[in-house]
């Protein structure tokens, strides 16, 4: 039977999972398609219709794109019409430095697929992997067994009672306003100084273009070609600029942020239908939490964010799944140790560089050493990437999961203050 809410709360009995995962978007999905390629059983749930949109802009990162080719889903997003970019060039003021993107490695280029196609071509991978998933449908609560280790979520629809579905593990992908990491009270190893406001629409663009990324003092904005011949505009500053001027009107504000860093960018921009919606991300400081617990874990931005100005989020979230699905198919303390050591060094390394730049204190003199900083980083993190093995795969023929995997061992030691409902009751202890 094919799974939808109305089957998974007429029949809560229909077992348990290896893994549950709150939340199908790149960190979700991704974990998900992982997870069930090497034979787990995984649920993922997203209360937004399948293939929906969200708030985030969408360029890829060189890491972000070599994943997505090492899981065989470049093609796929090339054949969704998604333009290969193959320069990106930095606007210092006046000055524009070209660099080309492709260097002889495997990758063709970089991509910016709007998050309709990317969100949806991970969807499909997992579910094409075995992955049950369930779209329009939110978690409420999660809960526990009577030590405090998780057991399972807990599903609450319109007019019927809460359902509870079983797990070793329950992941948050959940985004920056994660239920999970808010129910198992997930610490906040770092918080982030700084915040910068995004607004951005889409307009036209010719065949061919590449990346631009725009600079002058104190405001900064990007050129972002994607899917169906257009292009992402996006005018940034920082947050409290953003409360000064755009309270009176976004659309006005950003097209004179565009125009004070190219007037070629703002007449580009002013191409889209006068009726076309612009989006606007306030900001948010940079964080990252604690990664897992007892019988939980966390992934992309429920876990780790940066602000948007570096464009690294969706490549952190599927670093993230591929790293956590590992963890989470050893089943070892030791594994989920090693995952959140790692994770914390390289989300430490692009918190830092990311503020750098988010912070807007920098001058036309020394962004471009803020820049090459950051693209160190980055070099380190693909070449990480290019050296780790291929991700686990069961065998096409075999149905069952893999004969070394065991349910996460990090379960034993109970969860002081959380908010979890526990299980009077005991079951599942
Ligand atoms: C303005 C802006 C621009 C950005 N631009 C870029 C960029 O150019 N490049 C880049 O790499 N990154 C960019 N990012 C960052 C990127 O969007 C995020 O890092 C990425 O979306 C993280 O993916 P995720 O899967 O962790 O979370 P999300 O994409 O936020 O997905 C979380 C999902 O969880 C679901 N969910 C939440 N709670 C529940 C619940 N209780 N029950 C069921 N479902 C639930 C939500 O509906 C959502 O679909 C940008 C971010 C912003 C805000």
């Amino acid at each position: 039977m094919a799974i939808n809410p109305v089957s998974l709360m007429a029949s809560p009995g229909r077992g348990h999972y290896d893994a549950i995962i709150v939340g199908a978007r790149c960190a979700g999905a991704a974990t998900a398609m992982l997870l069930a390629r090497a034979g787990l059983k995984v649920l993922a749930i997203d209360r937004k219709p399948y293939g929906s949109d969200t708030l985030s802009t969408h360029a890829l990162m060189r890491p972000a794109v070599l994943q997505l080719w090492r899981w065989g889903l470049l093609e796929p997003l090339l054949k969704a019409g998604t333009p290969l970019v193959e320069t990106t060039t930095f606007h210092y003021g006046d000055q524009a430095i070209t660099v080309p993107l492709v260097d002889g490695s495997d990758l063709p280029g970089l991509i910016a697929p709007r998050r309709t196609v990317l969100d949806r071509i991970l969807v499909d991978a997992a579910r094409k992997a075995g992955a049950e998933i369930l779209h329009e449908v939110a978690v409420g609560d999660l809960f526990a067994d009577t030590r405090g280790r998780v057991r399972g979520i807990e599903i609450r629809a319109a007019g019927r009672a809460s359902v509870r579905v079983s797990a070793d593990i329950v992941v948050g992908a959940d985004g920056i306003g994660s239920l999970v990491a808010n129910c198992v009270d997930a610490q906040l190893l770092r918080q982030g100084a700084v915040s910068a406001a995004h607004v951005y629409g889409y307009a036209p663009v010719e065949p061919g273009a590449g990346y631009h990324w725009y600079f002058r003092d104190g405001i900064a904005g990007s050129f972002i070609p994607t899917n169906d011949g257009l292009a992402c505009i996006v005018a940034s500053v920082p947050t409290s600029l953003f409360d000064q001027r755009f309270r009176l009107g976004h659309a006005r504000a950003r097209i004179d942020v565009l125009d004070a860093l190219s007037p070629a960018l703002a007449a580009q921009a002013a191409q889209a239908p006068k009726d076309a919606r612009l989006q606007t991300f306030r900001g948010v400081p940079g964080y990252i939490r604690q990664a897992h617990g007892p019988g939980w874990a966390l992934v992309g931005d429920a876990g780790f964010f940066r602000d948007p100005i570096t464009a690294h989020g969706i490549s952190d979230a599927l670093r993230d799944a591929e790293s956590l699905a590992r963890a989470i198919l050893d089943g070892s303390e030791a594994a989920f140790r090693t995952w959140q050591q790692q994770r914390d060094m390289i989300a430490n390394r692009i918190l830092d560089t990311t503020d750098a730049i988010a912070g807007f204190d920098w001058t036309l003199n020394d962004i471009g050493e803020r820049h090459r900083r950051f693209s160190a980083v980055l070099k380190a993190e693909v070449q990480a990437l290019a050296g780790q093995p291929a991700p686990p795969r069961r065998a096409p023929s075999s149905a069952s999961k893999p004969t070394t995997y065991r349910a996460p061992a990090n379960q034993d030691k109970p969860l002081a203050g959380s908010n979890l409902s526990r299980d009077r009751t005991g079951a599942g202890s």
